[in-house]
């Protein structure tokens, strides 16, 4: 008897097949294993005890970087092999997922300081469990040749390694050595000289740019409030905080439950952000308590860390505001020299640029801010299968894109707010290369309502040059549609979306909805609009959008006046006034997100937004958990009419309450807002189950107090757990919604 399997999922450049080739060496099996577009095939001659044996071991031992998402099992004939073999490679229609880069694995990390190893202090080691993956794969299959390292010719011994099937070196592909491999160099020095002297700069205090496994960080001694203070005034940025790179998991254990060490030690290695108390400079995270510590996850920074007298350093990306994160020699030299004159470069090119991933912590799981290094490109299947495929562009902000193709989905990396030119034509340039990396066919594009957004542009673009149709989806929509494909939702949910922009179906800017989907998704409530002076600008000015509330629900000149004093401006509320009642630049909007900064700005006197959300920040990290009665709000069959809340928080502000708790009832109010909405919609349609997306998500008190409340009322409360609440995610709704419909 005979059986072939296939295994779907993240199974190639991880060592699946050495590890089913030695798993059925070691049951004396006969058959063969390769890799196919359909994932991997295995064909095993043997009884049906034996095959549940087989895949009771693969299940259970499957190398540590693979991820079975399908496998299936079909009978057929014997075919009578002699032995158990590894075949060669079948191109196919199909998909090939690409492996995600993969921090250094422990014996990696064994033999880099074992001084007997001939890799002993090499910065680039790394095995099949470990290593660079996506960041340099050019083209698939996943093959030397079709990477960065392919100008790099592998000596005898590293090709013996990658030729045998018992080493642990077996078909890795970035596989090198000190004698084949790429190398380090700074200011004339190389290799272990050139790390000791970037270890020696950053104790001295000075900022150096150095290379990664993505791109580009700035780094500097994280316990140098000198260095913190000149890197902050280099990059222009006052608040916000910086990730702290650390050896290893033992540096920072107090700080993190058992539970998250894994996480934090995984192969993904993102940032992950904790509550600290004191001992790191205040000037890291000036406007809460909470860092984002990262391990040192390639051999070059544990390398660094081995040199370095000081545990802890600043990583931060090596970009100009806003810009992508820099990835070769040259720009680096360009446009990193403001920040320093100290460069450790290294010379294996980096073709996929990809950000560090950054988590935060939700109910003592790890809660998405942004998804990318360790993940990207993101398979995610769903229930759907897609017979022709979907590219959901996305929205402008925090942007990635989606195609879909057969059962998957796959989501780009993280590739930022596309906003000016270099953000925009890597957003064109990673198009390029995922469309042609998964052979994509793209039949139909789904964009945002809002016509200005750059994704939208350019796939309008792209339908209109292909003539293909184009699909347009409300934001909010597809935020909660989003949450319905990490969880293979595909109806009968409420969703609470708030978040700051998305243009609404009624051209108004929505971003205080609560949905509910059955059979067909109905906005049953939303924040009352009020007029948004400015516009958009209001976004980066929260001062501005305070007073239009403060205009528009009729408060006295005294009270705008001594608001105006706060912010050290004068006649604002009037000019504000005048733009609100004769409708210049102020549109309708039901934005949550405008009204937890415009409360931020009042309570936490932050007149500018430094960065998306930073006055709302600011009002969260204050906040101090109170025994409180909430404040007065308005439900008005779909509106929720937030004036009386303004009229008690203004009095709590005038009459001294402490701010720490002001923030906590405004936060209360808001959660209790929640849950009342949910009550009706729960009367009305049965509907129990409540999804949570949207920016205003990255609020963890909002989302706690909403969770806690709803839950003690017989909800079921659901949050994103794959892609970030932001508008990260946006392009994940997209893709999933048309293929429901369809
Ligand atoms: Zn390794
Ligand atoms: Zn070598
Ligand atoms: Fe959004």
């Amino acid at each position: 008897m005979a059986y072939l399997i296939t295994v779907d999922g993240i199974v190639q450049g991880v060592g699946f097949r050495p590890f089913v080739y030695n798993l059925a060496k070691s049951l004396g099996l006969k058959g063969y294993v390769k890799n196919s577009t359909f994932g991997v095939i295995i064909h095993l001659e043997c009884d049906e005890n034996v095959l549940l044996r087989f895949l009771d071991e693969l299940k259970k031992n499957a190398p540590k970087n693979s991820k079975i998402l399908d496998l299936t099992i079909e009978k057929i004939d014997d075919q009578r092999c002699d032995d158990f073999f590894i075949e060669k490679s079948l191109q196919h229609e199909g998909i090939t997922l690409i492996p995600a880069d993969i921090a250094t694995c422990n014996d990696c990390l064994r033999e880099l300081f074992d001084p007997s190893n001939r890799r002993y202090l090499y910065p680039f080691i790394n095995c099949t469990n470990c290593g660079p993956r996506y960041s340099i794969i050019k083209h698939i299959p996943y093959d030397r040749d079709k990477t960065t390292m392919a100008s790099f010719k592998m000596c005898v011994e590293c090709k013996t390694e990658y030729e045998n099937v018992k080493n642990r070196r077996f078909h890795a592909q970035p596989n090198c050595c000190v004698r084949c491999g790429p190398d380090v160099y700074l200011d004339g020095l190389k290799g272990v000289d050139a790390i000791k002297y970037c270890a020696e700069l950053v104790d001295r205090g000075e900022i150096v740019s150095i290379k990664g496994l993505g791109g580009y960080h700035l780094i500097c001694d994280a316990l140098n409030r000198d260095a913190i203070e000149r890197l902050r005034s280099l990059k222009n940025r006052k608040f916000k905080p910086f990730a702290v790179m650390v050896k290893d998991f033992e540096t920072v254990k107090r700080y993190f439950s058992d539970e998250l060490r894994e996480f934090f030690d995984s192969p993904e290695a993102p940032i992950l952000i904790v509550d600290t108390v004191g001992f790191l400079p205040k000037s890291i995270s000036p406007l809460n308590r909470k860092i984002g510590f990262i391990k040192a996850y390639t051999p070059l920074h544990q390398l660094l860390f081995y040199y370095l007298k000081t545990e802890f350093i600043i990583a931060t990306s090596g970009n100009l505001k806003d810009e992508p994160i820099v990835i070769d020699e040259e720009t680096a030299e360009e446009k990193l020299s403001r920040f320093t004159r100290y460069f450790l470069h290294h010379n294996r090119p980096i073709h996929n640029r990809v950000d560090d991933s950054v988590f935060t912590i939700f109910d003592n799981k790890p809660y998405p801010i942004r998804v990318s290094r360790g993940f990207a490109p993101i398979p995610m299947i769903t229930r759907v299968f897609y017979k022709d495929s979907l590219f959901g562009a996305g929205a402008g902000l925090k942007s990635h894109f989606a195609m879909s193709k057969g059962k998957y989905i796959i989501i780009s990396q993280y590739l930022g707010d596309l906003d000016n030119a270099e953000t925009v034509d890597f957003y064109e340039e990673t198009f390029i290369k995922i469309k042609n990396l998964f052979d994509v066919d793209i039949k139909k594009v789904i964009t945002d309502l809002h016509p200005d957004y750059y994704s939208t542009i350019f796939a309008e673009k792209y339908a209109e040059t292909n003539g293909i149709p184009v699909v347009k989806l409300q934001h909010h929509k597809a935020h909660l549609y989003s949450l319905m494909a990490e969880n293979n939702i595909t109806d009968n949910v409420i969703g609470v979306i708030f978040d700051g922009t998305g243009l609404g179906d009624d051209k108004a800017i929505w971003g205080g909805e609560i949905f509910y989907v059955k059979g067909e998704i109905k906005r049953r409530f939303h924040l009352k609009y009020v007029k948004q002076p400015g516009g958009d600008a209001s976004a980066k000015t929260p001062y501005k959008m305070l007073l239009g509330y403060l205009v528009q629900f009729g408060f006295d000149e005294g009270v705008i006046k001594k608001v105006e004093s706060v912010f050290g401006v004068q006649n604002e509320g009037e000019v504000i006034k005048n733009l609100i009642d004769k409708c210049i630049n102020s549109p309708l909007t039901s934005s949550m997100g405008r009204l937890f900064e415009a409360v931020g700005a009042l309570i936490t006197n932050t007149k500018i937004n430094e960065f998306e959300g930073h006055a709302a920040i600011a009002l969260e990290s204050i906040a101090k958990h109170r025994n409180v009665k909430p404040y007065r709000y308005r439900l008005d069959v779909n509106e929720i009419d937030i004036s009386p809340l303004f009229e008690d928080l203004i009095g709590d502000y005038l009459n001294g309450l402490p701010v720490e708790t002001i923030s906590f009832k405004f936060h209360y109010t808001i959660a209790n807002i929640i849950l009342e909405c949910c009550k009706i919609i729960r009367d009305e349609t049965g509907l129990d189950t409540v999804l949570f997306s949207g920016g205003v998500f990255q609020n963890l008190l909002l989302l706690e107090l909403s969770f806690k409340r709803l839950r003690s009322c017989g909800f079921k409360t659901i949050s994103h757990r794959k892609l970030p609440p932001n508008d990260a995610s946006i392009a994940l709704g997209q893709v999933y919604f048309v293929g429901l419909m369809e």
